[in-house]
């Protein structure tokens, strides 16, 4: 998708003017991304409409070829259509959660805490659902996994009176996250409940979760939700599979509202804030570079690493050494499967994936540990110049270490392999699109 919409574009090459075909040509690529993604027809149609007015009657500024006109329209658009990231700021705060039941809250309760938690706030989560079973304990382990304060009442069936016990119980945490229970579809109960809750807990902003998933469905579930608790932002989850998520566009469009958060997976660190560039690159079918930042920062965190340490674009320059290599090893194996990660990086994912070594994956504690021993008995001249360890300087370094001689070159190769993969990395740079999200 991303390659045939790049191919109307580089047709534009050399042309000062756009005419109707070049523009309806383009229309038609990003039309079909999108109806693919799920967004709604009529999302598509607006967005179409606006596209084609501004790029046959905008004047390009002077100087401007008439393929980067219609790159940044095409971009300023689809930003408006995405809109831009829930506004959260970094203070208390109280957040109820509402939605269908398997569109992922309770997950996502525990996910945002996680998040917040690592902005250096201390989160609590509300657990009121009385009406699914084990909906208590799912909620406990995933925050006790998330390391933050957690209400819930196994035994008292009255959601209203768990929230008012929550909040008093939980009155010291900064972010309240209240989760509530969902049913297989709208209905009366489910609704008047969730006022109820809402009237107790005094949230000042409710988000509706969504499973990326949601196709047609979205417009209905965010009238309703809309018109009983009112809905400041979206949570979009399940986005490590298949769906694209354009569906849920329909319903930040009926609520007035934006996109706070993306679910990435099951564990509760798989959370990244909304950011337009981003999700417009995965309507569209292409990698994005700054959700890689994101995660790349926050694994850093919690290794208690600093930028100084860890410093992609010095590590890109082609002197990668041992020191740095165990580094992100240790930074990967905080950001989650690498494969995820791979996915997230342009021109990467299909390709380069396939002509790695399964192994290339294996980020494992226990590997980590081995190379480290293994690392701790070479010298600082073998740990800058890995490529210059001789056998008998490999023999040496097994015999220090303890480990095997297989194993030392095992920890060459791995490398010699993620090296390769740095410099690929680098010479990613100045793609049309990414030029494009950058504006
Ligand atoms: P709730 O009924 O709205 O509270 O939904 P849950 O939080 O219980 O989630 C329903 C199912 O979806 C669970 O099996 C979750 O593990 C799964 N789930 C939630 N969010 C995600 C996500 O972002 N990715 C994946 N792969 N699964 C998710
Ligand atoms: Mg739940």
């Amino acid at each position: 998708l991303g390659s045939s919409l790049r191919g109307s574009l580089d047709k534009l090459r050399g042309k000062s003017r756009l005419d109707e075909e070049d523009v309806e040509e383009i229309v038609k690529e990003i039309q079909r991304s999108l109806l693919q993604a799920d967004v709604s027809v009529d999302l598509v149609m607006d967005l179409s409409e606006d596209i084609r007015e501004r790029a046959l009657n905008e004047e390009p500024p002077g100087g401007t070829s008439a393929r980067d006109h219609v790159l940044r329209i095409v971009y300023e658009e689809l930003v408006g259509l995405v809109g831009e990231s829930t506004d959260l700021p970094l203070e208390s705060q109280t957040i109820m959660l509402a939605g269908l039941q398997g569109s992922g809250k309770t997950t996502s309760a525990a996910k945002m805490a996680w998040w917040f938690s690592k902005k250096g706030l201390r989160p609590g989560v509300i657990q009121t659902d009385t009406f699914r079973p084990g909906a208590y304990d799912q909620a406990k382990q995933m925050c006790e996994r998330a390391e933050v304060e957690f209400y819930g009442d196994p035994d008292n069936d009255d959601p209203v009176d768990i929230a008012r016990k929550g909040k008093e119980e939980l009155s010291d945490v900064d972010v309240l996250i209240v989760d509530t229970a969902g049913r297989h579809a709208l209905e009366d109960t489910l609704i008047g409940e969730l006022e109820e809750i809402e009237r107790v807990v005094d949230p000042d902003r409710n988000l509706l979760v969504l499973d990326a998933a949601i196709g047609q469905g979205a417009k209905d579930q965010a009238d309703e939700f809309e018109s009983a608790v009112g809905i400041d932002g979206v949570v979009i989850t399940k986005l490590d599979g298949t769906a694209k998520g354009g569906g849920a566009l329909a319903a930040v469009d009926r609520t007035d509202s934006s996109i706070a958060f993306l679910g990435t997976g099951e564990e509760v660190q798989d959370i990244e804030r909304f950011e337009p560039s981003g999700f417009i690159s995965r309507l569209l079918g292409m990698g994005d570079l700054k959700q890689l930042t994101e995660r790349v920062e926050r694994a850093m965190e919690e290794t208690g690493q600093t930028e100084e340490d860890w410093d992609p674009e010095e590590m890109m320059k082609g002197e990668f050494t041992l020191h740095d290599m165990r580094k992100q090893m240790e930074a990967m194996n905080n950001m989650g499967p690498l494969s995820q990660v791979m996915d997230m990086i342009p021109g990467l994912g299909g390709g380069l994936k396939d002509q790695l070594p399964d192994d290339a994956m294996d980020v494992t504690q226990e590997r980590l540990r081995d190379f480290e021993v293994i690392m701790d008995s070479m010298t600082d001249d073998e740990l800058a110049n890995p490529r210059s360890v001789s056998k008998s300087r490999i023999e040496r370094v097994a015999r220090g270490s303890g480990k095997s001689e297989e194993q030392v070159r095992e920890l060459l190769e791995q490398h010699k392999m993620m090296s390769r993969m740095m410099k690929q990395f680098s010479g990613m740079g100045d793609g049309d699109m990414q030029r494009m999200m950058k504006k």
